[in-house]
């Protein structure tokens, strides 16, 4: 550790120090991390404001002036991390040692390393008197990883004021390179796949251990399951994955171009996704969507 170097020139040890505190959620209780945060930045003379659904769940804004002159820029990004019980690991998961130049610990990728650089860019650019042409906007949220009811939700929802004009964000996935052929694209996210949940009840003749049953719920059951596996849930070109094709077929050109493009045909749809192979892999989610009603009937009709 080298105590002359300012803490933004330090980002490994704001990591660290970011993996040290226990944010498994649930339950979350990201306070005391947040609380780390805001005490380096109130260190800098930054202010910043914590705005909670749960005080235990706390959220922090702060904002580094521009000139005006372009939309706010955001930078965002989650403390919490997912659990670690019943997971065996080589190295302590809340103690962020660092071993061969490598961090390790539940959240060094998600993504207590991506916060540690943004509050370290966040820190460098005030202590450089950097005045960019537009306000950067700095927002740690909690509770992203069950569902941002005390995160993002929360600030959306009660504070849309903050990210007022905000055109810009860098979160999470800033971009990732999706590799088609020779052609390299970054797709920008504009839609979440969603969840079809489904309830079933199974019916069938009850029994005793001693006396084998034949076709019983359990039984049914795995056929239920066994349905779901085989077959494909029937095919909707929604107008984001539609967007997506048809900005991306195009810039690909030639043959696989024109393959990729069908894919907005549903009734080819099937038979592309086989063609693409493992870059189908992809592709093959964002085309079997079904409203929850439907999907339910689907299911039990496979009964
Ligand atoms: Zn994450």
């Amino acid at each position: 550790m080298t105590q002359r170097q300012n803490v933004y020139e330090r980002p490994v040890e704001i990591l660290q120090r970011l993996i040290q505190f226990n944010t498994t959620n649930p339950p979350g209780n990201e306070a005391a991390c947040i609380e780390y945060i805001r005490g380096m930045l109130s260190e800098a003379g930054i202010q910043s404001a914590l705005l909670a659904k749960d005080p235990n769940r706390p959220n922090l804004i702060a904002r580094l002036q521009g000139e005006g002159k372009a939309p706010p820029l955001l930078l965002y990004g989650h403390v919490d991390v997912v659990t670690t019980e019943n997971q065996s690991w080589q190295n302590p998961p809340f103690e962020g040692r660092l071993v061969d130049g490598y961090v390790w610990g539940r959240g060094a990728l998600d993504m207590k390393s991506g916060v540690a650089m943004m509050i370290a860019a966040f820190l460098r650019a005030n202590a450089e008197g950097l005045r960019p042409p537009g306000d950067v906007v700095l927002a740690i949220v909690s509770d992203e990883e069950a569902g941002g009811e005390f995160g993002a939700k929360f600030l959306v929802e009660e504070h849309p004021n903050l990210f007022k004009g905000i055109k810009y964000a860098l979160g999470e996935f800033g971009g990732f390179t999706l590799q088609i052929g020779r052609k390299r694209f970054y797709p920008i996210m504009i839609s979440e796949k969603q969840i079809c949940w489904m309830k079933a009840t199974v019916r069938g003749a009850g029994g005793h251990g001693s006396m084998p049953v034949k076709g019983g719920a359990m039984a049914r059951l795995s056929q239920l399951l066994k349905a779901l596996d085989e077959n494909d849930l029937p095919v909707h070109i929604t107008p984001p994955a539609r967007r997506m094709v048809e900005a991306i077929a195009p810039r690909l050109g030639g043959v696989q171009g024109f393959i990729l493009g069908q894919l907005t045909n549903a009734s080819l749809n099937g038979a592309i996704i086989k063609t693409l192979g493992e870059r189908g892999r992809v592709f093959y989610p964002l085309f079997i969507i079904r409203s929850a009603r439907p999907c339910c009937r689907a299911a039990q009709r496979s009964m």
